[in-house]
């Protein structure tokens, strides 16, 4: 279909609409339900990154809670390798949890601090794989070693290790399952540049090496950019802009996609002047609104130095973006309304 982001490998993640609501009281009159994210379409191939990218506020991390089973979904269905979620039933079956995986910002909340490195990942490595013994402590070994850390570690407490150091056993704990995707949230925001240049480089390894899919979460374009093929781009719940990651980069559409690119220091020369010339035109007019559920229209309007009387009482739909991907701006000339594609999003 016209406008489709192509992605080469077969889907093993398919998320279709989805919407997340959560209650929030709402003054005399009681609760209400604050929409955290609809109208979401994407695909992850088998072996890709994508990469989703947008502010604190923007939905992302519900996105991906939400694949985890770790919040309710409101609408929308998301399918794991052909499977439709929704037929997993009240308890995430276990196959499901080793298969997708999750590395946080802060590994502190996924690695017990009591515990020494072999018997964090030792617990794991004896629920899914059943193995014990010297068997178990041979995978810790090879786990250990494959995000380049020695067996010295093994015998050190979290708390012992330099931030980059407990992110390694971090992703070294969600390898253990042997999962198919693994899903990076904020993974390297809290990390020093050259550290995070460092995990970067590693993920990317691991990804060749254990076949893994990954989905980028962060708010920093140009991470996202170093590892993803296709990102999607969201703005207060909703996905805005998606394309393969470099011509979204080269060449953002979407005012709100503009403005982050606009903030990334870049060192290509070729991208220098026309990021100068985007900070001068797109000066940020206002804060986002917290809460975009009494706004008519576009949910950016309120900071788009583009903002037109259509964008205040109709929201944009998604549309081709002009060289591949989707668009939601009302600025792209009318063309047919896109249904969902296995490749893009609505
Ligand atoms: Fe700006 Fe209008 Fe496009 Fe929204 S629809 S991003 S307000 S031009």
């Amino acid at each position: 279909m016209t406008g489709a982001v192509v992605n080469n490998s077969a889907p093993l993640l398919e998320i279709d609409d989805l919407k997340v609501t959560f209650p929030v009281s709402h003054g005399i009159f009681g609760k209400r339900q604050f929409v955290a994210v609809r109208d979401v379409s994407f695909d992850v191939g088998e072996g890709e990154t994508f990469g989703l990218v947008g502010e604190s506020g923007s939905g992302k991390t519900t996105v991906g809670r939400a694949i985890l089973r770790l919040v309710p979904m409101a609408a929308g269905n998301i399918r794991f390798d052909g499977t439709d979620m929704a037929s997993f039933g009240r308890d995430t079956p276990l196959h499901y949890r080793r298969d997708v995986q999750v590395v946080f910002q802060d590994p502190r909340s996924s690695l017990n601090p009591r515990h020494r490195v072999s018997q964090i990942l030792g617990q794991v490595v004896a629920r899914h794989r059943h193995v014990a013994g010297r068997e178990r402590d041979a995978i810790v070994t090879e786990l250990l070693d494959s995000v380049q850390l020695s067996s010295f570690y093994a015998g050190r407490y979290p708390g012992e290790l330099s931030g980059g150091q407990r992110q390694r056993v971090a992703i070294a704990h969600a390898l253990a399952t042997q999962p198919r995707l693994v899903i990076c949230d904020e993974a390297v925001s809290a990390l020093d540049v050259s550290t995070q240049s460092q995990i970067l480089n590693l993920l990317e390894d691991l990804r060749g090496r254990f076949k893994l899919s990954y989905l980028f979460i962060s708010h920093d374009l140009a991470v996202v950019r170093h590892l993803s093929q296709r990102i999607a781009v969201m703005y207060l719940g909703r996905v805005v802009e998606t394309g393969p990651a470099e011509s979204v980069y080269r060449n953002p559409q979407h005012p709100y996609t503009q403005m982050l690119l606009a903030s990334v220091l870049d060192p290509d020369p070729a991208h220098k002047s026309v990021r100068r010339a985007q900070r001068r035109k797109i000066a940020d007019r206002a804060e986002a609104p917290r809460d975009p559920a009494g706004l008519q229209g576009c949910p950016f309007q309120t900071r788009c130095h583009a903002v037109m009387d259509i964008c205040r009482n109709e929201m944009p739909a998604h549309r081709a973006r002009p060289e591949d991907g989707l668009l939601a701006c009302h600025l792209v000339s009318p063309a047919p309304i896109l249904n969902r594609t296995s490749e893009g999003v609505q």
